[in-house]
């Protein structure tokens, strides 16, 4: 006994039914395996693209097509050579490998690439090509739109890297900078200074103005602090008043000029806020050699030097 799902047995199949007299007789044409799966391409989310065996597209699908601000039907038969310089067109600067090998793999095996269009609109895209044995040799590939993806980890990777007050970096951020700098000190003898302040009797300020005061004086000396600086250079947020920055390529002296030129621009802050607003620096710049703990005490260290010779200075 068969079931329903069992294979039908050859006095079952339509073509005995056709020949039997049984059924009306019809000209049946034959179906291709990609017709059949072409609305089910066309429902997937990720694009898909076969490549046969002569190296043509056989078939592109809607969500391909459209990665590339192309219809299917304007995809369908280019070769792997135009796929690859239709993408190449629509990006900004195309990875070398990307330019040299194309998007298709040149024997058996997988080709996977991520890289940022730019048109018809900003997508990032991973694409994974294949090369199938099907009985000829055919390609598959399937790009995938992952934008939001990319998007939502940079979003909370800058989050965890930014303080939520000020707006620049916190201690995590600028650890990764620093632990840069140093690497490039030990490989190249690059100089690097830092230089730690901290806003002169902060306390008085809270507890004479309130918190919201305070916190607004935090945000316009970080803005002040920052906008004194190169590009290069990185300021951060190390602890409640506390700001750690990273002078990049600059000597002692150069630091030295640097943050004189940064505590002065904060002691014009008072002209804002209507009360004295100041903030006190110390300069270190390590050899090759140095911790960061070590970099932090002799920082701290020369802070504190300034804070003893009367504030609102940078030794
Ligand atoms: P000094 O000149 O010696 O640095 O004196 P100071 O008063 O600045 O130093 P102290 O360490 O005694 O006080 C630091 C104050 O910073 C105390 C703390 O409540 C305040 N503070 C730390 N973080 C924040 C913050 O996020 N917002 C506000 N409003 N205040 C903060
Ligand atoms: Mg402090
Ligand atoms: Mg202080």
């Amino acid at each position: 006994m068969s079931s329903s799902l069992s294979k039908p047995s050859p006095a079952e199949t339509p073509a005995t039914h056709a020949s039997s007299g049984d059924a009306p007789a019809r000209e049946e044409t034959p179906v291709g395996l990609e017709e059949i799966l072409q609305p089910l391409y066309d429902s997937l989310e990720s694009g898909i693209l076969l490549v046969g065996h002569d190296g043509l597209v056989t078939s592109c699908s809607l969500a391909m097509a459209m990665l590339f601000g192309r219809s299917p039907d304007e995809v369908l038969g280019l070769t792997t050579a135009d796929v690859n310089k239709l993408v190449l067109s629509l990006l900004d600067e195309p990875a070398q490998r990307l330019r040299e090998e194309g998007l298709f793999p040149q024997s058996t095996g997988v080709r996977c690439e991520e890289f940022e269009l730019l048109e018809p609109s900003r997508t990032v895209v991973r694409w994974v090509a294949r090369k199938v044995q099907c009985p000829h040799y055919a390609t598959v590939a399937v790009g995938t739109d992952i934008t939001a993806d990319v998007d939502l980890t940079s979003a909370y990777e800058k989050m965890a890297l930014t303080d939520r007050l000020t707006g620049i970096a916190n201690r995590r951020g600028i650890e990764r900078a620093i632990h840069h700098e140093l690497l490039r000190l030990r490989r190249f003898q690059t100089p690097v200074s830092f230089a730690l302040f901290d806003i002169d009797r902060f306390k008085i300020i809270n507890d004479t103005h309130g918190h919201g005061t305070g916190d607004e004086v935090l945000r316009l000396v970080a803005k002040a602090m920052a906008g004194s600086l190169r590009e290069t250079d990185l300021v951060s947020r190390w602890g409640g008043e506390e700001f750690l920055v990273v002078l990049t390529e600059t000597t002692h002296a150069g630091a030295l000029v640097c943050a004189e030129k940064m505590r002065a621009k904060v002691a014009t802050l008072g002209e804002i806020v209507g009360f004295n607003v100041t903030v006190s620096g110390g300069v270190y710049q390590p050899g090759p050699g140095e911790s960061i703990p070590d970099i932090l005490a002799h920082t701290d260290g020369r802070l504190y030097e300034a804070k003893n010779n009367g504030r609102n200075r940078v030794c």
